[in-house]
């Protein structure tokens, strides 16, 4: 099939009868329904974005001749990595970067995956069949163009054993097998996309200790996979709003769900790992992380884009040239600028691996995943500063649409420099809608935590992954000078 259109997403949402749960109601219909919907129609927006924007978002793919989505793409060249890059950017604006797991997201990693399956099989192919599962899988992603959903982190209990995981009856892990597969029981966190995706998948995020056999799985089930259990968080939808009043809480709430596993079959060919510890804490070679840092971070600079833009527009809605929120808003332009740098020269620094694959330079972008989550909240903060009690004085549509108070509204809540009523009551309603909101509750959050926290990367990039040879070299340098 390739590229699918935003109808047959949402038709094929109707087909399944996944377990979603939202308050007390399991959802019969997650497209229908006034807490979902919003959410539905905003992904089966950027579907049809994929064909709207085709020369950027598809790609023909070489094995089945049909166009595809580029985030299914193994990039052959320099080429490949930039026309990839182009329809990402096209994506994430669809959200303006707010729904942070459109579906190329996981696609990405998928097409990572399947690009390395020696990493899958293992050295002396003992995992062969979860290699070959994993490239066929990724081959009906990109057909079928489905939406994923993953839970990689095991559910907090007990800080103090967790990490021992053997033991831990909460975390997932195999209970059984049968002819037809294997037999899994136990919770993950947090299905974000859940209500809206056609498969769960479940990989490797921390390292596990030798002994973890039963936890080091990895497999793809579709969501109405019988024991598959969703339990959504509330509803961040506002529903039944005016999309003026919310205009992005109407829209982009693409929910998260703490997911249950009630002894579930996964079936012999969609199990990619089955017990094996070794491979499990292998992955990152696959290069995947590159991958969804590298979709993450575009759909981040989208989202600092727009919020500088939000935040200039606010300031001069009320005329304030002040230093202290001009000073600000450099800063936010400072936040865009770096991202762009790290983007741009993840590119330009791309390199091709023997196999003939070409990925942007993951070293560029890994502080991204620690600065990021710093940058998102502050951005948010400074929204709040510039806005004041203006991201509160924002009339309604209705009140807007009233005879008797509009005219009262035009006289005593218009902006600066002849701006109108409506405009100033639009910007400071998306505003604080944008970070006041339960939607931008949320989002605060997910920047904080979603690539894990700033604390953890910023450990694991002075632990692991920082090149720190030239700083050492410096410093020999100069201890050396300082004998002289
Ligand atoms: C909105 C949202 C959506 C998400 N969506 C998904 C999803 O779709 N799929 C998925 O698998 N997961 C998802 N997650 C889960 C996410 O992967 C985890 O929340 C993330 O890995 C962080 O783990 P944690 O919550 O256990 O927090 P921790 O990493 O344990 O952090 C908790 C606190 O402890 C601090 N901390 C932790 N370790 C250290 C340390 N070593 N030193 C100092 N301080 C430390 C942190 O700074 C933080 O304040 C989502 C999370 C959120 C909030």
């Amino acid at each position: 099939m390739g590229a699918r259109t935003g109808r047959q997403f949402l038709d094929g949402l109707r087909r399944t009868q996944r377990e979603i749960w939202v308050d007390g109601e399991r959802i019969a219909d997650v497209t229908a329904h006034p807490k979902l919907a919003g959410g539905a129609n905003s992904l089966a927006a950027i579907f049809d974005r994929q064909h709207a924007y085709a020369a950027d978002c598809l790609y023909t793919d070489p094995q089945s001749g049909e166009p595809t989505n580029v985030s299914h793409m193994i990039p052959r060249s320099r080429e490949d990595l930039r026309r990839r890059h182009a329809g990402l950017v096209r994506l994430s604006e669809g959200s303006m970067g707010i729904m942070g797991r459109t579906p190329d997201y996981m696609n990405m990693k998928f097409a990572a995956f399947a690009s390395a399956p020696a990493v899958w099989a293992g050295a002396d192919g003992r995992n062969e069949r979860g290699a070959r599962n994993i490239v066929a899988f990724q081959r009906h992603l990109a057909k079928a163009d489905t939406a994923l959903t993953h839970t990689i982190i095991q559910a907090t209990i007990d800080k103090r054993t967790d990490a021992r995981v053997v033991g831990n009856r909460a975390a997932i892990r195999k209970v059984g097998q049968t002819d037809k597969g294997i037999i899994v029981r136990g919770a993950r966190v947090l299905a974000t996309l859940a209500p809206y995706a056609d498969e769960q998948t479940v990989y490797p995020s921390q390292p596990l200790p030798p002994e973890a056999t039963d936890y080091a799985l990895s497999f793809a089930i579709p969501l109405d996979t019988p024991g598959l259990v969703f339990l959504c968080r509330d509803s961040a939808a506002a529903p039944g709003a005016d999309p003026f009043d919310k205009p992005l809480s109407s829209r982009f709430d693409e929910q998260d769900a703490f997911c249950i596993f009630d002894d579930v079959l996964v079936p012999w060919e969609r199990v990619f790992i089955d017990g094996d510890v070794a491979i499990y804490n292998s992955l990152r070679e696959t290069g995947y992380a590159i991958g969804m840092t590298t979709q993450s971070t575009i759909r981040a600079l989208t989202k600092l884009e727009f919020a500088y833009g939000l935040a200039s527009r606010m300031a001069e809605l009320i005329g304030d040239r002040s230093p202290a929120t001009t000073e600000m808003l450099g800063e936010l332009a400072c936040y865009v600028r770096l991202t762009a740098n790290a983007l741009e020269l993840s590119l330009e620094k791309a390199w091709q691996r023997a196999d003939g694959v070409w990925f942007p330079d993951g070293a560029v972008l890994d502080p991204m995943r620690s600065m990021l989550p710093v940058w998102m909240p502050r951005v948010a903060e400074i929204i709040t500063l510039i806005g004041s009690h203006n991201l509160l004085t924002t009339p309604s549509r209705a009140q807007l649409h009233d005879p008797k108070l509009r005219p009262l509204i035009d006289e005593m809540l218009h902006g600066a420099d002849g701006a109108a009523a409506d405009e100033r009551a639009q910007v400071f309603r998306m505003a604080w809608d944008f970070v006041g909101s339960s939607l931008g509750g949320r989002g605060f959050l997910y920047e904080r935590f979603y690539l894990t926290s700033a604390s953890r990367n910023k450990q694991m990039l002075h632990e692991r992954f920082f090149d720190r040879r030239r700083a050492r070299a410096l410093l020999d340098d100069m201890l050396s000078r300082a004998q002289r």
